[in-house]
């Protein structure tokens, strides 16, 4: 099936890049280089609907996923210890349409269940819960290609994926039918990843959407555990990668559950240490073809920079905060609701900025009205060139620096702009900084030792 990209959106970009005269043939000369033209594509992730949200006098049933603890000030777009009301959903994709950015795509990666007691939902709930999230997602966008990514909620019993076809693949797949090709429909239905290309109409060279499931090697997923290569999905991962090198196409790999180090945890990986090890190694072996690596699952906003075993920067990796702004109430942070912007090359694919943008919870909720606005650039914030990982090693030791101030532009950035008094310092930045830039069990314990020579 051919992609779905908006037709319209392509012929745009097209134009655009006849008035900029960007030869491709002419595209490397010495010299000041023409301005590049500009794609665009939208990123969401972990919108974890709860549909039990209402707005009631006793606080404790305003939604479950508040487990019987008072909702903190709730109002029409949600509560910081609540899942997203529908409102809250509708508003992030109204904000998105109304923009009328140009993009070509969207990514979405995973999470529409809310966080409640596993026997308040079943897998009949949790399908209808995954099927409704894409059709208000093709509702709003009916021509866009997306491409969607499995998360650890989007199971009944959460986290618990399995490595072989069950009901809830089959009628995700089902869901998702209209914007994938039969082949990825048919390796998702298996194992609930694919691999699809994304046909540009300005580049030669096609870009290959790589969507993992990296849920089985989730740390909580108990059927994975003692499995050396769950649903033989690294060897399928190596086998595309080497083909697409072999091809010279560029590579965008996207997930839920990111790789690394958790920013907000000291020792702690996403996934199991032992997968983490064979991701890194594989991503290393690629560097050369993965133009950019998407992800979610923590709900904050952070960036990771792989080093080869040189230390030199060789990939780039986003993770984009939440729609949801739940937290637990024992936890001191949340995130507002956040959605995100990739800007990149259209010739390569090279990622050339992001922009954030994020609604204010309280002051929505205040003046009942949902005021998304812009977050941050990414480029200006940080005053790099563009999100190569060359320009986001450079941003890392600016940001290493004791007393950086653009640290605590990257924290307040990292909640989501959730409260701008709160400060990461000490131990709290140590892992911050680790996490960035070490990604596999060595360097990060290095890092983490040494943290008294750079704080
Ligand atoms: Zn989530
Ligand atoms: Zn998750």
């Amino acid at each position: 099936m051919e992609p779905r990209g908006g037709r319209a959106a392509r012929l745009a970009l097209g134009l655009a890049l006849l008035c900029s005269s960007l030869d491709p043939a002419a595209a490397a000369p010495a010299g000041p280089q023409p301005p590049s033209a500009v794609g665009q594509f939208w990123h969401v992730s972990d919108l974890h609907l709860d549909p039990t949200y209402h707005i009631t006098p006793d606080r404790t049933k305003v939604c479950s996923s508040s487990k019987g603890v008072n909702a903190s000030d709730p109002g029409p777009f949600g509560d910081f210890l609540c899942d997203s009301p529908y409102q809250l959903i509708l508003s992030a994709f109204a904000f998105m349409k109304d923009s009328e950015q140009q993009v070509s795509f969207m990514i979405w990666t995973g999470d529409s269940p809310p966080h409640v007691p596993v026997k308040e939902l079943s897998t009949k709930l949790v399908i209808n819960i995954i099927g409704n999230m894409s059709s208000t997602i093709r509702n709003f966008f009916p021509d866009l290609q997306v491409f969607p990514a499995l998360g650890n909620h989007d199971y009944w019993p959460q986290d618990q994926l399995p490595v072989t076809t069950s009901e809830v693949y089959n009628a995700v797949a089902d869901f998702w039918k209209p914007w994938l090709t039969d082949e990825a429909i048919s390796t998702f239905r298996k194992g609930g990843f694919y691999t699809q290309l994304f046909e540009s109409s300005v580049s030669s060279q096609p870009l290959r959407i790589i969507s993992l499931n990296t849920n089985l090697y989730y740390s909580p997923n108990s059927v994975t555990v003692n499995i050396t290569d769950p649903a033989n999905q690294l060897a399928w991962l190596d086998g595309i990668l080497e083909t697409s090198s072999q091809k010279k196409e560029k590579v965008y790999i996207i997930g839920h559950v990111p790789v690394g180090y958790l920013p907000f945890a000291r020792n702690t990986t996403a996934i199991r240490e032992y997968y983490n090890e064979r991701l890194v190694k594989i991503f290393r072996k690629y560097s050369g073809v993965i133009a950019g690596q998407f992800f979610g699952h923590t709900h904050r906003d952070s960036i990771m920079v792989l080093l080869d075993e040189e230390e030199q920067p060789v990939n780039s990796l986003f993770v984009t905060p939440a729609v949801t702004p739940v937290k637990n109430v024992w936890q001191m942070e949340s995130n507002n609701p956040g959605v995100r912007l990739y800007q990149y090359d259209l010739l390569n694919y090279s990622l050339l900025d992001l922009w954030q943008f994020y609604l204010d919870l309280r002051d929505a909720n205040k003046k009942n009205e949902s005021n998304w606005k812009l977050e941050y650039i990414l480029t200006k914030a940080y005053g790099v060139e563009d999100l190569k990982p060359e320009s986001l090693y450079e941003m890392v030791k600016q940001l290493s620096v004791p007393h950086s101030r653009l640290f605590e532009q990257y924290y307040s950035n990292f909640i989501v702009s959730y409260d701008k008094t709160i400060v990461c310092e000490g131990g709290c930045k140590t892992c911050q900084i680790c996490a960035i830039q070490y990604l596999d069990y060595s360097s990060y314990t290095d890092c983490i030792k040494q943290e008294a020579l750079w704080r």
